[in-house]
């Protein structure tokens, strides 16, 4: 945070509030000159929506990614905290983009590339759904990639 008479960046946070508008008020001094100044945070509505393959589009479900890596990881190894990792992961990274429309593939790649790390039959599980895997030849293509990759 720069400071607003000196234009320092090395500011230090005295105290922070949540005002009576559930915003954040930090109460801030500049290291540099000594002054004393306050900011407010807002939380804006930046989830942007999700575009389906039909060019339908919804709003972002976060519970909606969560149920569908759970379906994939059913009677896997798999520990729910790091199923909630995951879906974390993936959230921060779509809101990162800071798109108004994010296509519902380019998540789909994400929760992808996560479940490869966490278990590889539940990746195929998703793959076969997400990647639109529509036989078993396509399906052992994708498992050749995987080993191949290792
Ligand atoms: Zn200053």
């Amino acid at each position: 945070m720069k400071c607003p008479t000196c234009g320092s960046h090395d500011t230090h946070v005295i105290d922070t509030v949540r005002d009576p508008g559930g915003n954040i008020r930090r109460r801030r001094v500049c290291r540099a000159c000594g002054r004393r100044f306050n900011t407010i945070e807002r939380v804006v509505d930046s989830t942007p929506l999700v575009v389906k393959r039909s060019g339908r589009r919804e709003s972002f479900n976060r519970d909606k990614i969560l149920e569908g890596i759970r379906i994939a990881c059913a009677k896997r190894p798999v520990a729910a905290e790091d199923i909630e990792r995951l879906v974390s992961q993936v959230e921060s990274r779509v809101l990162a983009m800071n798109k108004s429309e994010v296509a519902a593939r380019e998540i789909g790649d994400l929760v992808l590339q996560g479940l490869r790390e966490l278990d590889e039959v539940a990746y195929i599980r998703y793959a076969i759904v997400y990647l639109n895997l529509k036989d078993l030849e396509s399906v052992k293509r994708e498992i050749e990639r995987l080993l191949s990759e290792r």
